[in-house]
């Protein structure tokens, strides 16, 4: 099966440099989404377009949906891609494609819309529409012009090639990865982590992942959920490197030495600390994390304001006014909502207090910090890592 695809992006970010940029990292990402597909694809990037042909076993459906996965499309057009612009192909090529996609629907109404990037083309659009619009109609009698409210709008583009479509299918829009930096998401094993990866990474963010593992309280298989939802996000995210960070010594030591209502938020204020350094050890500009004003003891304001002080670089919190609802309607959207609710233990949940304080007291963390030495325990974490390099493409991940 041949493919050719015309791809839509918004032009609005597209100022000067940022094109340039912009379209290289599109065309990036566009390869790795159609890399798992049962054929040879080609992305090829000419004047001011993005075009996808591809020849191979795959369906149609799935080259589309590879390409909603690509932040920064906004519209996938399957087109019937003529080399030649000889304007009796253009004419057979518009019937053939109105009557392979719109067979027998009497009285349906259509207009065709030609765009003329070459203006030496010896037609205008007008002309072009008014001639391709008569031969449609010699082909189909029962089909009839509506130029204001058509049901199926024909475009034909004439560039170094010719395209024509008349189905826009909406891609993801966004910003492609790549365009925006880096970022460190705090992914976890619940719901709400994998969803605000998500949405970072929509604005162009590049994201790289950390995992507070805290075996033997937390098993292989909590470790896997978190691989595997890293995986799913991968689809749109582009390969992830996560870090996986041996949390148990740092956790007993916290449940041994602190006040048990100031656990949780003293364990936060560790795994921050953490994942900033790494963050900053792989140039990432920002954490980001999937917090929710009030969500659970350890998200209040006032949690918030005591987890936040110990970072000095941005923490995106993406989810921050979202209810629970909203953020699983969005996990079911972007797939990862039912690896999400497996039952796997959670490290804060295993060493969560009975009662944590909802209204903790950064004074009090302080305070508690400053009466034990943790350097020594951090640093055995950070040198002590696990990075599996994540990629939707394969079901191995590569350790390095
Ligand atoms: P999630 O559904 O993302 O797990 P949650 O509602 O369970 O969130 P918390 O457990 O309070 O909330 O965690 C808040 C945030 O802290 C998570 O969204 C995630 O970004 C980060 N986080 C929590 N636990 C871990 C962990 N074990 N490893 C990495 N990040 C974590
Ligand atoms: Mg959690």
């Amino acid at each position: 099966m041949k493919h050719s695809f015309l791809i839509k992006y918004a032009e609005i970010a597209l100022k000067g440099k940022n094109r340039h940029l912009f379209e290289g990292a599109l065309v990036q990402q566009i390869k790795y989404a159609v890399r798992s597909l049962d054929g040879d694809f080609e992305v090829k990037r000419t004047q001011g377009r993005i075009y996808v042909e591809g020849e191979g076993d795959a369906y149609e459906e799935d080259v589309i949906d590879a390409l909603k996965h690509v932040f920064g499309i906004v519209g996938i057009c399957p087109i019937e891609r003529l080399e030649d612009d000889d304007f009796d192909e253009i004419c057979r090529a518009a019937v053939a494609h109105m009557g392979a996609n719109y067979p027998d629907m009497d009285g349906l109404t259509f207009k065709v819309e030609a765009r003329r990037a070459r203006k030496d083309y010896f037609k205008d659009s007008m002309e072009i529409n008014a001639d391709v619009g008569e031969a449609i109609l010699d082909a189909y009698p029962w089909l009839r012009v509506d130029v204001h409210h058509p049901d199926v709008s024909l475009y034909i583009e004439i560039r170094e090639s010719v395209s024509i479509y008349s189905k826009v299918i909406p891609g993801p829009g966004g910003m492609p990865v790549g365009t925006s930096g880096k970022a460190m998401l705090l992914l976890s094993g619940g719901i709400d982590s994998p969803v605000a990866g998500y949405m970072i990474a929509k604005r162009g963010v590049k994201i790289d992942a950390v995992y507070f593992h805290a075996p033997p309280y937390t098993s292989e298989r909590a470790k896997q959920k978190v691989v595997d939802l890293a995986r799913i996000i991968s689809a749109y995210t582009g390969p992830i490197y996560l870090h996986v960070i041996n949390f148990t010594d740092i956790q007993l030591y916290i449940h041994e030495k602190c006040p048990h209502e100031e656990l949780t938020i003293i364990m936060r204020r560790y795994m921050m600390r953490i994942a900033e350094r790494l963050a900053r050890q792989n140039n990432a500009l920002a954490l980001v994390t999937g917090e929710s004003i009030g969500q659970v003891a350890s998200q209040t304001i006032q949690s918030l304001l005591s987890t936040n002080e110990v970072c000095t670089l941005p923490v995106f919190r993406p989810l921050i006014a979202f209810d629970k609802q909203e953020i699983i309607n969005l996990a079911q959207k972007i797939g990862t909502f039912e690896t999400s609710i497996l039952p796997f233990e959670d490290c804060c949940t295993i060493f969560a207090p009975k009662n944590p304080k909802t209204m903790p007291h950064l004074d009090e963390c302080l305070k508690i910090e400053a009466s034990y030495d943790f350097e020594s325990l951090l640093e055995e974490a950070l040198n002590n890592i696990e990075v599996k390099f994540i990629n939707k493409n394969s079901d191995v991940d590569d350790l390095l």
